[in-house]
């Protein structure tokens, strides 16, 4: 900035006050031009003379002068004489009717030297000079006749105000040191420094410190940063605790059947007694497992990718359910399982069959699980304005309500005490949830400790 204003206001002053009077005089001589026949005419070279200094001369062929002002006494445009003006003219109409010209003017100057006594009073001469521009356009009036507008402007020296101007500069550039070295202390204490601090914590949160915590600053921006990187660093710690949980899960879930298979597999092979069919349904039982626990975290990390997409068609939810219902039934019914379907109307869904029938067959699935000593499952199919909601129902021991928020994670098990008894991965809830998000539909669970749990979704009816 003080750079610039040293450039402009010490280096360019000057050009750009001829630029500046250039341009006025010019303008000028149009305005004048325009308004030649007009009664504003001495007005407007009153304006002229008071507020821009340009003094102005008209000439006329017949009338020799016809108007004139003078801004001052020194006026260059009235100090002309009759040949000088006559020779402007001829040398206006040689350049096409415009004469632009700088001409330094010498004046003589008397000046009174007042003495104590009156007698010996002294009158001196100096000589000045001054520069003018003078301009000068002939314009042919209607009748024939030419008319020369002549103006001159004094070009005021503008050294003694560049001199000004330097010392105020050098003055400003001073001040505004000083103010930068201490505006620039003050911002890199209060904005810097914290910056800084928070560099160093995000590095160490990059390498794995999840416990750092963010200094907030003073200033709004700063302490937003510090908090947003807080909140980034603490949900990095709980993504941190879920990977390893994850891992951990997988691991153990995976240990279970291989070590089955494995244990059953050298029993049948060191004791030939052991060799049954039943030991051998045990192993091929645990390679399911494995083969479905597999496909249950591909499913999963497919879903999670986005990779994952639906194949929609129009098709009856109801006989969907009750086809269901009657296979589950049929698995069941020698465990002494009662599943039932209730529905008032045939409703037709947009949806995607399989992976639709995959949200039933594990709602179902749970249900049959999670209710062991009372053996009721209920599904319920009904009409709620332009959805239809899907009930499944158990009336086995309810989910505690601190839980409830955590069912549809990952690998969560509400009971994992319960794990051995319970053939379950802690994912099928997991998969439902994003093959409904898939579907845009609402799902939830309500349930009564005790008193069983209720699972449901909705979907948009499919109009005929
Ligand atoms: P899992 O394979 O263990 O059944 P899910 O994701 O299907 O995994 O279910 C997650 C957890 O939610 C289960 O471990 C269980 O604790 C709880 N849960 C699911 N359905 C029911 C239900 N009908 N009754 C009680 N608890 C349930």
């Amino acid at each position: 900035m003080l750079v610039i204003l040293w450039v402009f206001q010490v280096m360019l002053l000057e050009p750009f006050y001829r630029v500046m009077k250039n341009y006025d005089i010019r303008a000028a001589c149009e305005t004048i031009e325009k308004n030649l026949n007009s009664d504003n005419l001495v007005k407007l070279l009153d304006h002229y003379a008071l507020n821009r200094s340009i003094d102005v001369r008209i000439f006329s062929q017949t009338e020799n002068e016809v108007i004139s002002t003078a801004y001052n006494a020194e006026s260059y445009v009235h100090s002309l004489s009759a040949g000088s003006i006559n020779a402007i003219y001829r040398r206006a109409k040689q350049t096409g009717g415009v004469l632009a010209d700088t001409v330094i003017n010498e004046s003589i100057q008397l000046k009174l030297n007042p003495s104590r006594t009156r007698l010996h009073s002294t009158i001196t001469s100096t000589s000045v000079k001054t520069e003018n521009l003078l301009y000068a356009k002939v314009v042919t009036m209607p009748g024939g006749s030419d008319r020369m507008i002549l103006l001159s402007s004094r070009v005021t020296p503008v050294s003694s105000t560049v001199d000004t101007l330097k010392v105020q500069l050098i003055c400003i550039t001073a001040i505004t040191i000083i103010l930068s070295l201490i505006l620039a202390i003050i911002i890199s204490r209060r904005i810097s420094k914290p910056i800084v601090k928070t560099n160093e914590s995000a590095k160490q949160l990059a390498e794995g410190n999840f416990d750092i915590s963010f200094e907030q600053g003073k200033y709004r921006e700063v302490a937003e940063l510090a908090e947003t990187l807080n909140f980034a660093a603490k949900e990095l710690s709980k993504t941190e605790g879920l990977r390893r949980e994850i891992i951990s899960n997988i691991s153990h879930e995976l240990r279970t059947p291989i070590t089955m298979i494995a244990g059953y597999a050298e029993m049948m092979r060191d004791l030939p007694g052991e060799s049954t069919p039943e030991n051998l349904q045990i192993i091929i039982d645990e390679a399911n497992r494995l083969t479905a626990l597999v496909g249950d975290i591909l499913d999963l990390s497919s879903y999670q990718a986005g990779t994952q997409i639906l194949s929609p068609e129009h098709m009856s939810l109801t006989e969907l359910l009750s086809d269901i219902t009657t296979r589950y039934s049929k698995l069941t019914e020698q465990d002494g399982y009662s599943i039932t379907f209730s529905c008032a109307e045939d409703i037709h869904v947009y949806a995607d069959k399989l992976k639709l029938s995959q949200v039933v067959y594990n709602l179902i699935g749970n249900a049959v699980n999670y209710s062991p000593d009372d053996r009721r499952v209920e599904i319920f199919q009904r009409r709620i304005d332009d959805c239809v909601r899907v009930e499944v129902t158990d009336h086995g021991p309810g989910i505690p309500p601190d839980k409830i928020r955590y069912i549809w994670d990952r690998f969560y098990k509400v009971d994992t005490t319960k794990r051995a008894k319970i053939n379950g991965t802690g994912l099928g809830l997991s998969i439902a949830k994003n093959i409904l998000i898939l579907h845009n539909a609402r799902y939830g669970v309500e349930t009564d400790q005790n008193a069983g749990s209720t699972f449901w979704f909705e979907l948009p009816i499919e109009k005929e």
